[in-house]
């Protein structure tokens, strides 16, 4: 049990829970943030410096802004809530698009099409930004990030390229207000240091105030660095020094002067750090721009555009010839990968984090509960009307061509009369063979349980039933008619009412 003392200092929860259990990702948020300088990240460590409870007798600060509390969560999503998309994988977007660095040059040495370092340095250049949050290479361990505050272009061109381990991207946003006295800082981070900056400026942070814009990665995880970096030493006889570039596709690739080697992903998962175990977010849902692959097609990125601040920034580089864009609905196979790759995190990490319960007693990271808000809400206030519904008989490609045009990733599937006969979802169109998906049809793969909920009901109901059923949506029929489709909510329906209620409070 914690003392009423202990959890009056914030830094004694943040230890228990989340560094002494290794949840941490080393953002340096909270070395950032502490009023008192009580933090410091050194190496692949949290370390104190001194005990704050001797200066102060209450302070909630580090373990509220650490991306791996529960705390602000529903407070952090409304700097995103008023885009005009809701999606459940994707999160709230205005427009989804492929990208590209107009420089060649520039594409080479990234792992997609360049569009963040091309951005940040447009942004530098034409004054938008007065600095950068880039990750370079350690010169002496390349695979070894080195968060930087980049205040030229040529700092933004050297950190080209993903670095698949931690970078403390937070604590040099901290270096950048304090030590650089920067006031409109381009922030770059995969989606749980996003998440911390947003923590911050939903904290209302002094140093959140300097947040010019913040662009997020799109993240499967990071690798804890010594445990790697060991393995590989042990097993392919390569020091960190010598490695040039790693790059991650199907397989783990590390370029040395003389070799390229492939390491199967299954070889080295258990050194992927446990907090990416349970996090649901793939997409950066939390930042102005999310940029990631667009697999199959090279030189090319995806790119998830949030908030107004995001959009004008981003078209406004395009107008002026930085940035290539292309409609991302022309290639279907983009689009079916990144909702499938947003999908299978989700649904691992949250089947992670339960069992992660069992052993900590507490769960890291859960966006949604049962909650006082949501039994105050009736399901037909909260419901979406004239949902699109699907035929039996169209076959997997129509759906997934659908799937690529809308982007909602569940569909109610109707017989011949036009009554509900249950649900498809993306998951299980995409377990079909691609060479089969011309001739199998909607119907052989739907998911013919029909969980629903009625309009007079409350929002609770809704969100209990689908847990019961270890599910993400209901379809909502007419009780006066039970074969009448009148709806359907999503998990996210719910999130966005609590966050709505948050902002109210
Ligand atoms: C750990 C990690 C995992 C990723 N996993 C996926 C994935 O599964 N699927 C996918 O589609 N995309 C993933 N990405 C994103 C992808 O690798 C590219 O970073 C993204 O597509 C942007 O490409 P770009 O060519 O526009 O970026 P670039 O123009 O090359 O710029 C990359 C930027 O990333 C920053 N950066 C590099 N490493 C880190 C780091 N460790 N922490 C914080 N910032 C960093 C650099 O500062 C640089 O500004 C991941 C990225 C990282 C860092
Ligand atoms: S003073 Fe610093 S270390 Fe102490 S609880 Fe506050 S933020 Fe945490
Ligand atoms: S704020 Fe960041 S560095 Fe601090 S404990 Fe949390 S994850 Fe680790
Ligand atoms: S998977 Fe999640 S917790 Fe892990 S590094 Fe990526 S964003 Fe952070």
């Amino acid at each position: 049990m914690e003392s009423k003392s202990d959890s009056l200092i914030a830094y004694n929860v943040l230890e228990k829970k989340i560094i002494n259990s290794g949840f941490c990702t080393l953002c340096g948020a909270c070395e950032a943030a502490c009023p008192v300088s009580a933090i410091q990240i050194e190496g692949e460590k949290v370390r104190r410096l001194h005990d704050c409870s001797k200066d102060l007798d209450l302070c909630p600060i580090c373990y509220g802004i650490c991306p791996h509390s529960e705390a602000l969560l529903l407070r952090s999503l409304r700097f995103v809530s008023d885009a005009p998309i809701r999606n459940e994988e994707l999160g709230y977007y205005r427009k989804i698009v492929l990208a590209q660095a107009v420089d060649p040059k520039l594409r080479e040495q990234s792992h997609g099409g360049a569009v963040v370092t091309s951005l940040l340095t447009y942004g530098v250049k034409k004054k938008v930004f007065d600095s950068a949050i880039v990750s370079q290479a350690e010169p002496e361990n390349p695979a070894k990030p080195k968060p930087a505050v980049a205040v030229v272009p040529d700092d933004i061109l050297s950190a080209v390229g993903s670095k698949f381990f931690p970078s403390a991207v937070a604590q040099a946003y901290g270096s950048a207000v304090y030590g650089y006295g920067k006031t409109k800082i381009a922030f770059v981070g995969v989606p749980c240091h996003v998440l911390a900056l947003r923590k911050m400026e939903a904290w209302q942070h002094k140093i959140s105030d300097n947040l010019k814009i913040a662009i997020g990665l799109f993240c499967f995880g990071t690798f804890s660095l010594s445990p790697l970096l060991e393995h590989i030493t042990k097993a392919y006889k390569i020091k960190p020094s010598d490695i040039k570039r790693m790059l991650l596709s199907s397989k783990f690739v590390i370029q040395t002067e003389k070799d390229v080697i492939r390491i199967p992903l299954s070889e080295i998962k258990d050194h992927i750090m446990p907090s990416c175990r349970t996090c649901t977010d793939f997409t950066a849902e939390l930042a102005d721009i999310s940029v990631g692959g667009a697999y199959p097609l090279k030189d090319w990125s995806t790119v998830i555009i949030r908030t107004k601040a995001g959009e004008d920034f981003f078209y406004d580089a395009v107008e002026n010839g930085v940035i290539n864009t292309w409609v991302i609905e022309q290639e279907p196979n983009v689009i079916e990968r990144v909702m499938v790759a947003a999908m299978q995190k989700r649904t691992s990490a949250l089947k992670e984090a339960k069992k992660m319960e069992e052993v900590y007693g507490f769960l890291p990271v859960l966006l949604l509960r049962e909650s006082d808000a949501l039994a105050q809400i009736k399901v037909e206030e909260v419901m979406t009307k004239n949902i699109k519904t699907v035929p039996r008989d169209i076959t997997v490609s129509q759906l997934l061509d659908l799937i690529a045009k809308y982007h909602h990733i569940a569909y109610p599937v109707i017989d011949e009369n036009g009554e509900p006969i249950g649900t498809v979802t993306l998951e299980e169109a995409s377990k079909v063979e691609k060479a089969k998906r011309k001739d199998t049809l909607v119907g052989h793969i739907t998911r013919r349980e029909l969980v629903v909920a009625y309009p007079g009901e409350t929002a609770l109901d809704a969100f209990k039933r689908m847990e019961e059923h270890e599910i993400g949506r209901i379809l909502v029929l007419d009780p006066a008619d039970p074969k009448k489709l009148l709806g359907m909510i999503t998990k996210t329906d719910l999130m966005h009412i609590l966050v709505n209620n948050v902002e109210n409070t």
